[in-house]
């Protein structure tokens, strides 16, 4: 009998034997194509050399030092490839274990910012519904999945949502996406105004959303004008890229489409890409010499903040990025995975929309194509194409909920960076049985 606490008490999981390029292999032999990369997260695969090679050389130089004490060369290289990589003027970088750990930092740096700032007022969090921020208590008060809050509600500090930026469901079918765009962004300056301009600490949101949307982007000029909104009322943008960054949507950080740069961004995932649990948050100069000016110390930390093997691990998987130039090969598997997805599902009667970037994808499930109804949650759609799916050999990422965190239903794709197209094909046709085992035409 296991006496591991499993995600799921239920659930019967295979055991994870071994890691092959793009595949999992379990005890039995058998093999699954990664093709969520768990959650977004083995961009370089299951047995990438240099990585893993830079993560043993690191475990035998210097396994860990504390960050109170040292800093180390990892650490210190990895901060400054990832800024001289990174927009606008985020000018440094603090290391912690995961994406939560990430958007914690995030929250207490931006209140620390105002205090340091001459602003104690600022306290006020505004973030978005049907957006993942992580799960400890202040990313899961950031996070608008009413699910997932729900019976954590009364430990929860008081955060207000606005509408995220969901064209498909969203927009009125006599609305320009650019008139939406403007309509949903201004959410966020009649939400400043009615808490008070300079009570307002911060906005936080995923650039490309992922978890709880299934792959959403947001539409041309909404971005623009939310940074617009910050600007004007001196409230901080967060943008938090744990799912999204690292090349996943075809650019090394997803903010670089949309033509603007956070105050403070947060990543994970993609960056130690499975070899080590690491995640980031950036912040801009303007931010660090607040703090270094005034009390001189980010009152945060945790015991692995900077951890010298997670650090060598994500400076390794971005040189792999970066040298192999695999953000650019993002975008051109990534159009081929969206032609396939459109050619093999675009007509499917209970696939209402496909959306995405790079490769970074969603479908989203519907009764009714026309009037874009999500199935009855009782059917546990997407929990049951998630096991039609393993049993097809295939790891993608179904999750309910789509529309409020309760209806909707939706499937993402993140497969490896390295898939070669014969690999997407098979991943394909094993979403392709999965969704007919699960829905039948
Ligand atoms: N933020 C986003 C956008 C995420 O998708 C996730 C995880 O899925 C998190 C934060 C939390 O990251 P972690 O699970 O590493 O704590």
């Amino acid at each position: 009998m296991s006496h591991v606490f499993p995600r799921h008490c239920h659930a019967s999981l295979p055991t994870a034997t071994a890691g092959d390029g793009c595949f999992l292999i379990d005890a039995d032999g058998k093999r699954y194509f990664d093709g969520s990369g768990g959650a977004a997260v083995s961009c370089l695969g299951h047995s990438n050399a240099r990585v893993a090679d830079a993560v043993k050389a690191q475990i035998d130089t210097l396994a860990f030092a504390h960050t109170g004490f040292f800093t180390s060369d990892p650490a210190e290289d990895l901060a400054d490839l990832l800024i001289a990589n990174a927009p606008g003027t985020l000018d440094r970088a603090y290391f912690v274990s995961g994406g939560s750990e990430a958007v914690e930092s995030a929250i207490k740096l931006a209140r620390q910012y105002h205090i340091e700032n001459g602003e104690p007022q600022r306290r006020h969090l505004i973030a978005r519904r049907q957006s993942y921020h992580g799960n400890t208590l202040g990313a899961l008060a950031a996070g608008g999945n009413e699910w997932r809050r729900q019976q954590f509600s009364p430990l929860l500090v008081d955060v207000t949502h606005i509408a995220p930026c969901f064209e498909y469901a969203d927009r009125h079918a006599d609305e320009t996406p650019d008139a939406y765009g403007q309509r949903v962004a201004q959410e966020l300056e009649d939400e400043i105004l009615r808490l008070g301009p300079d009570t307002v600490m911060a906005f936080m949101a995923e650039p490309v959303v992922g978890a709880t949307l299934g792959a959403v982007p947001p539409v041309e000029g909404y971005y623009a004008r939310i940074r617009e909104i910050c600007d004007q009322y001196g409230v901080l943008l967060i943008l938090d890229e744990v799912m999204c960054g690292m090349g996943r949507t075809g650019h090394l950080f997803a903010c670089d489409a949309e033509g603007i740069a956070p105050d403070i961004l947060t990543t994970a995932k993609g960056l130690g890409a499975g070899y080590q649990p690491i995640g980031a948050m950036l912040c801009t100069r303007k931010i660090y010499d607040a703090i270094a000016s005034g009390t001189g110390f980010f009152q945060h930390g945790h015991t692995y903040n900077g951890h010298p093997v997670a650090a060598a691990a994500g400076l390794a998987v971005l040189r792999e990025l970066l040298d192999n130039d695999l953000v650019a090969q993002v975008r051109q598997r990534g159009t081929y995975l969206e032609t396939e997805l459109r050619r093999r599902f675009g007509q499917h009667p209970h696939i209402g929309d496909i959306r995405g970037r790079g490769l970074f994808w969603g479908l989203e499930f519907v009764s009714d194509r026309d009037t874009k109804q999500p199935f009855d949650p009782v059917l546990g759609l997407a929990g049951r194409l998630k096991k039609a799916a393993i049993g097809h050999g295939l790891i993608c990422y179904p999750m309910p909920g789509t529309r409020d965190g309760r209806h909707g239903d939706h499937v993402m794709l993140a497969p490896p960076f390295i898939s070669t197209e014969a690999e997407l094909n098979g991943a394909l046709d094993s979403l392709e049985r999965a969704i007919t085992d699960v829905i039948p035409t």
